[in-house]
């Protein structure tokens, strides 16, 4: 009997949990991980990480408002399922009702490879467009991110090694 995998990829089928739960069972996770995604990213600071979401929306997201605030955040890490927040918060600003816009990413995601953090990323900036999470938005997440599904599900299964007790993959300084 394989050890129940934490709750990151609960609503998957069967046919993809089975093989990370083995894989996880038999201490090989990290391991497939790092094959699979042998390099991390260079963001270290949300100013990086700030310009990296500005390109993206350049690119993708022309009409959309501009994100006021964007940062890696250490508390979200503990939220557990969160991989990053995308908030709206009104303000009165000289009379008028202003709409700020914040992107955070989980803190665990400064250091990870490029491709989980492209998701992230195409995923947060999505709602400056899309509000829900409806077909209209993964469509734009699948535009900005072709891979956008797969990398998800393997960024969970990055958690589930981590929540599992896995130690993290892609340090950057030792
Ligand atoms: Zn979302």
């Amino acid at each position: 009997m394989p050890t129940p995998l934490p709750a990151y990829l609960a609503g998957y089928p069967p046919s993809l949990t089975e093989p990370v739960a083995h894989l996880l069972d038999q201490g090989r996770l990290g391991e497939a991980l790092r094959r699979k995604y042998p390099s991390a990213h260079t963001l270290r600071t949300d100013r990086a990480l700030y310009d990296f979401v500005q390109a993206l929306r350049n690119d993708f997201l022309r009409n959309s408002p501009q994100p006021g605030k964007v940062l890696f955040d250490g508390k979200l890490q503990s939220v557990g399922r969160a991989l990053g927040t995308h908030t709206r918060i009104a303000r009165v600003q000289g009379g008028k009702l202003k709409t700020k816009h914040e992107i955070r990413i989980a803190a665990i995601f400064r250091e990870a490879p490029p491709e989980f953090l492209r998701m992230i990323v195409a995923h947060e900036p999505a709602h400056l467009r899309e509000g829900d999470h409806d077909k209209a938005f993964y469509a734009l997440c699948c535009h900005i991110e072709p891979d956008y599904h797969q990398l998800e599900f393997d960024t969970r299964v990055y958690l589930c090694h981590l929540a599992a007790g896995g130690t993290p993959l892609w340090p950057t300084a030792v």
